[in-house]
Parts: C-alpha cells; structure tokens; sequence
C-alpha cells in the first residue's frame, strides 16, 4: 500500500510501508492533522491497529480512522486533551477495552502560542507547556503502567513497549519569539532521555524524533508563499520542506523491532537544519 497522508500535496515517491508492526497497538497523540496523522495512517500501513487521539476536530479525526481502517486493520477515534490528567486516565481506558492494550505510544500533541517575551502571557506560557511538555508526561506515564503491567509478548515484539516523544529541533536551536515552544521542547528531550534510562531495564525503548520544518498547518506562514518558503530554504540545506510522511517512516521504523538496540536517542528528520547552514558559506 502507498503512503499519501500529506493534506497541501505531498511531493515523496510513494513507498511501501513494511508490515512489521502487524498485531501491535499504537496510540498517537493529536493524530487528526499534520504529523500525527501522517504517522497514524503509516503505523496502519505497517500493521498496527491505530487509536487516532484528538481534541478537536471529529470530522478530521474520522476521516484519519477510515483512511486506516481501508488498509484492513482496526482504527478508533478517541477525544481527549492531553493536558488534562483525568482525560488522559480516560483516554488509555478507551483505549485499553478496544484493543486490550498498547505497544506503542507517540506522544505527538502539541501546539505553538507565539509571542515576544515581553508580551508573552502566562496563559500563552502555561498552555504551550500543559499541552507540549505536560502531556506527553501524562501519556507516557500511563503508557508505562501499562506496558509494566503486561511485560514482553514475545510473539508481538522482543520489548514491552515503545515510546516516540515529538521533539523539534528546537530542542536544540533556541528560538527567539517562541520562548514557550522552545522550552517545551528543550523539557521533552530531557523527559525522553531520564525515562529511557529509567525505563530500558524493563525493556521499554523510549525515544524521540525531532523535526525540521514540515509542511502541516501548525507552520503554515513559513511555507505557504513563495517569499517565505525561499527564506525557509536557506535553513535546509537539503533544499525542500519536510511532508509528514518523513516523520512517519522514522516513527514506524523506531516503533518496530528494527530499531530495538536504539534507547534514549533523539533522530533529527530535519534536511539538516542542524547543521548550522550560515557556516556552509561563512563562519
Ligand atoms: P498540527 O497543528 O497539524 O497538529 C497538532 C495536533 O495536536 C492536532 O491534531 C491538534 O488537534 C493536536 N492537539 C493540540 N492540542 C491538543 C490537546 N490539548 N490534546 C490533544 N491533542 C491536541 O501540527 P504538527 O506540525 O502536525 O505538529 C505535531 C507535532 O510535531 C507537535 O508536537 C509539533 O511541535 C511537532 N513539530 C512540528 C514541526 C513542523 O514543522 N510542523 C516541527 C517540529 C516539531
């Protein structure tokens, strides 16, 4: 099957997605637009029966669960605010009496309340925090419980369960205007790492994927005219925006037991943006 999960027109070759997730249960976070949908629709693609979270949006949320479930495998659409600690409890409930369990979290939600610092509200503060840092906290926690609970099932994977924090590079790369943002990101990288540690003698694999810039609506003013995109480019030196799919076969490949000796690491899918770009020419 082919993977065409870009909403504003994804320009990849379509490739085949390894079925190599047949059998496990994922739960993606915020996975009614952009990158989480991208990724939900993949871990279909690969096998998984997929718990589509959302807080908003229950046409977007349907529609991500049918494009799975025409793949062959079960898909549910499931409300909650992953700020909320009680919604969250609710959340792996569900999600627990329709599949019985979870193999694999992607703790994906987030959201951007830009400002200058100086006129940066604490509401703006708290909500970027509550949604980004907070609740992949509160999912990963619960995911934790549960995979603890169950322990390894040889027959579906060799470790009891998998945990793919959202980053960003701004984890790395400070930006100015998004203080909120940037620190949640910079708290998820050391949420990620502490837990990994803390959780891989139970053989739970707890990882991160930061993203360069994507083309999904959480960006739109970056790339939706040509000035912007022109100006995007010169901090991707591999010359082109990122669709959700090139997060979504990272995610599928973390999620599977192709990956099962990477514990702790966060992978940059970023067109190195990392790579300080201004010393390609300078410095
Ligand atoms: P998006 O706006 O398309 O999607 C964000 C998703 O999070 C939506 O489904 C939204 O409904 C959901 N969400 C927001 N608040 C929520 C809440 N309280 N509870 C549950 N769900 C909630 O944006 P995106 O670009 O797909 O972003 C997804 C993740 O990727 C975010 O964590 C973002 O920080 C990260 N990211 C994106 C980019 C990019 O360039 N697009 C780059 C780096 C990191």
């Amino acid at each position: 099957m082919n993977t065409s999960s870009s909403e504003s027109g994804s320009v990849l070759p379509k490739l085949t997605i390894p079925r190599n997730l047949i059998g496990q249960k994922a739960l993606v976070t915020g996975a009614n637009s952009g990158i989480g949908r991208g990724v939900a629709i993949a871990l279909g693609e690969a096998g998984a029966d997929v718990a589509v979270n959302y807080v908003v949006g229950d046409d977007a949320a349907n529609a991500v669960v049918d494009d799975i479930r025409r793949g062959g495998v079960h898909a549910v659409a499931l409300k909650a605010d992953v700020s909320s600690e009680d919604q969250v409890a609710s959340l792996f409930e569900r999600m627990i009496q329709e599949f019985g369990t979870v193999d694999i979290l992607v703790a994906n939600a987030g959201l951007q309340r830009d400002a200058a610092f100086r006129e940066m509200t604490l509401e703006q503060w708290n909500t970027v925090l509550g949604v980004n840092l907070t609740g992949q906290f509160l999912c990963a926690r619960a995911a934790i419980r549960e995979f603890l609970r169950r322990g390894v099932v040889p027959s579906i994977s060799c470790c009891a369960g998998k945990i793919i924090c959202m980053s960003s590079v701004h984890q790395e790369i400070p930006w100015g205007g998004h203080a909120n943002y940037a620190t949640s990101k910079g708290g998820i990288k050391m949420l990620m790492e502490s837990l990994a540690q803390e959780v891989a003698p139970h053989r739970i694999r707890v990882n991160g994927i930061a993203p360069g810039a994507i083309r999904t609506p959480i960006n739109t003013a970056a790339w939706q005219t040509k000035e912007a995109y022109e100006q995007l480019m010169k901090l991707v030196p591999y010359g082109r925006i990122g669709e959700p799919e090139d997060i979504a076969r990272a995610a599928v490949w973390l999620a599977s037991d192709y990956s099962d000796y990477v514990v702790g690491t966060t992978l940059f899918v970023d067109g190195g943006m990392t790579l300080f770009p201004g010393f390609a020419t300078g410095g």
